[in-house]
């Protein structure tokens, strides 16, 4: 097996990227860079972010497994004093994989037919670069409301517990393939009207934001940070691709938002 190993960069990280590296060297694995079966991650969920979108054009045969040296992560679960353990179960046991949905982005415009295609492990945001944001919402098709307010974030189910919470959105489990579109701070009067509740989409359920006057707008990818010029839509929805992680013990998903978010 092929392996990489990443780090968020600091001296913990690096010295245990090191530590990892040796050891499943010394089990006779193959360490490349450019063509891993699996990539651990060292440092937070932002390294595995990271990771992500390095690997993003070989998912298919990338699984993915997060160390943290700092806090508990939703993708980074593994503690610095396991990966002794964890190392021996990746060089000697067969190991599950668990898929988790993605959201699939594509920004088209006004002036030109070339269109830009987005993977998102946690999340889009939309924001207007002046003003409020104005955008008609389209779902599936239909028009379902015109959004005026600071942005829109559209999120996977394991982004549920990062920006989107913070929105005020719910906590999806990975296992429902779905993108959940949550407002940040929507104007609402007797002129304006959202639905002001977060939407969970199922997939196939696209969504399209079209802007009402042409622009520029900010959108984010996880925590890559984008300007679009001239936009003519985007749209939102559950992407083909899903990203494997390599599980080699139960550790439920509710335990982890018990476990980062209430003890
Ligand atoms: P960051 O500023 O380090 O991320 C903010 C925090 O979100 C960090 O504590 C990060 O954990 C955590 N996080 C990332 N993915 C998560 C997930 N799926 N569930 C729960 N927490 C998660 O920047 P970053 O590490 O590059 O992460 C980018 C992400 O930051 C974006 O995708 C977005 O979700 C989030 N964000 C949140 C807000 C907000 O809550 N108001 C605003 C902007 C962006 P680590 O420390 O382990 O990296
Ligand atoms: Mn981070």
């Amino acid at each position: 097996m092929k392996f990489a190993v990443t780090s968020r960069g600091d001296e913990k990280s690096d010295g245990l990227m090191q530590k990892i590296k040796n050891y499943l060297l010394e089990f006779n694995l193959v360490y490349d860079i450019d063509n891993p079966d699996m990539v651990i991650t060292v440092g937070g969920d932002g390294t595995l972010l990271y990771a992500f979108h390095h690997y993003a054009h070989r998912l298919s045969d990338t699984a993915f497994v997060g160390v943290h040296t700092g806090h508990l992560g939703f993708y980074a679960d593994w503690k610095p004093e396991e990966v002794e353990r964890l190392v021996i179960h990746i060089a000697k046991t067969p190991f599950k994989i668990v898929e988790y949905p993605l959201v699939e982005v594509i920004v088209r415009h006004n002036d030109t037919t070339k269109s830009e295609r987005y993977l998102a492990l946690n999340e889009c945001s939309v924001k207007s670069v002046v003003g409020a944001l104005v955008m008609d919402v389209e779902i599936k098709g239909e028009m379902f409301e015109t959004f005026r307010g600071d942005g829109l974030c559209i999120s996977t189910p394991s982004g549920s517990t990062a920006y989107n919470k913070a929105l005020g959105g719910a906590i999806l489990h990975p296992s429902i393939s779905s993108i959940q579109m949550a407002e940040m701070a929507s104007i609402n009067n007797r002129i304006y009207r959202t639905v002001g509740s977060p939407l969970v989409l199922p997939q196939h359920h696209t969504c399209l934001l079209k802007p009402q006057s042409e622009g520029d707008y900010h959108i984010t990818i996880d925590h890559l940070s984008i300007i679009e010029k001239d936009v003519k839509s985007i749209q939102c929805r559950v992407a083909e691709e899903k990203i494997k992680f390599a599980r080699f013990r139960p550790f439920p998903f509710w335990n982890r938002v018990r476990d980062s978010f209430i003890k």
